[in-house]
């Protein structure tokens, strides 16, 4: 944790692993409580990033960075803004390496730009600066993907036509996804916090909910895109859906859930298998022949073997599709750690 010389606001940064390679993970600018909340978000993050590029069979190791917003005033002046984000630069440039950033939820890739000019260790730059741009996109068709496998294990089909899936958080990711969904047929419930994003459910002829009412919808399936910990004690038991796959991190208030889920025959899509898309997108502008987007959406597309592969682990050995993801993610840091 660092103190900005510029802004004022304090930098984390967690390298949780670098078995695989330099730790890859986003820069979350974000109003915690305390700088502890700032630290636990971090580590937890970190800790998912090392399981979603070993999983997705990256040569990446996990991260994540953290810009600490007042939490009385959140929205910072550009000026300000800017310092911040050449703060964080001088904080990665330190590591030597390490740690290697991109964006995340309240940054995006114009502000890689601006980091860029303090270090070199930035990924999804703008297309113009010769990085492959926002993630988003990606993550949202990797999560499509995976909700396509997901329908495919419960119904025996990955068609989406008049698929009830209910998607809350219309973000970067949620916006994408729920487009996709509509493209491909899928009758759905949509729902956010913020009420202009009423538009896009009257854009697709989708259903539109609050977010506490679209997680109990009786839908087929509800893809959460939003903040983590929308699983838990008292959600998941009012749950009325047969699958969940989405895109945000850390669904799972505690890995517990993860039983909870199966002995109420919900199907799970454990989150950093799912939301691999966009940090697989930016690790293929780090293979040797350099960015190509035909390239990134064969390698993101690839979330759908990844899942059907954990789907068939958990059912061999009788496990949750989460134990069988994190099976799948230490065997490959063993591997990768060597004898
Ligand atoms: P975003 O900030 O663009 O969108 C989040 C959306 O959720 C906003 O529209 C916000 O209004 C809404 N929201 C906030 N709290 C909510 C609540 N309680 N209920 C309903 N809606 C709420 O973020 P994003 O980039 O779309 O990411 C969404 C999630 O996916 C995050 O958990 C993020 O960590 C995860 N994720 C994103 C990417 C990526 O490529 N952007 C990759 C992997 C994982």
């Amino acid at each position: 944790m660092r103190r900005g010389r510029r802004s004022g606001l304090y930098t984390v940064i967690a390298v949780h692993s670098t078995a695989r390679g330099p730790s890859l993970g986003g820069c979350r600018m974000w109003a915690y409580g305390d700088s502890r909340a700032a630290v636990r978000d971090a580590l937890r993050l970190s800790r998912a990033m090392t399981s979603k590029s070993a999983v997705a069979g990256l040569p990446l190791g996990g991260g994540k960075g953290v810009i600490m917003l007042p939490a009385d005033a959140p929205t910072l002046a550009p000026a300000r803004r800017r310092d911040a984000l050449l703060d964080f630069g001088d904080s990665i440039a330190q590591l030597d390496g390490r740690y290697v950033t991109a964006e995340d939820v309240g940054t995006s890739d114009g502000d890689m730009t601006v980091i860029a000019e303090r270090t070199e260790h930035v990924g999804g730059l703008a297309p113009e600066r010769g990085g492959s741009g926002d993630p988003s996109p990606w993550t949202a068709l990797g999560v499509e993907t995976a909700i396509r496998v997901t329908c495919e294990r419960v119904w025996g089909t990955g068609d989406l036509t008049d698929r009830r899936i209910a998607v809350i958080g219309l973000g970067h990711v949620g916006g994408a996804l729920a487009r996709g969904l509509a493209a491909g047929g899928a009758a759905l419930v949509l729902a956010d916090v913020a009420p202009a994003k009423r538009a896009l459910a009257d854009e697709l002829g989708a259903a539109w909910a609050e977010p506490g009412d679209a997680l109990r919808a009786e839908v087929d399936v509800v893809a959460p895109c939003a903040l983590g910990g929308v699983l838990d004690d008292e959600s998941v038991p009012a749950l009325r859906c047969r699958a969940v796959a989405g895109a945000a991190n850390n669904q799972l208030a505690s890995d517990e859930l993860a039983g909870a889920l199966q002995a109420r025959g919900i199907l799970w899509a454990p989150d950093f298998v799912a939301n691999a898309g966009g940090v697989i997108n930016i690790a293929v502008e780090f293979e040797p022949e350099g960015y190509a987007a035909e390239r990134a959406r064969a390698r993101v597309l690839a979330v759908g073997d990844t899942l059907r592969a954990v789907f068939d682990m958990a059912e061999a050995a009788g496990t949750t599709p989460l134990a069988a993801a994190q099976t799948l993610a230490r065997r490959r840091l063993d591997e990768a750690a060597g004898p």
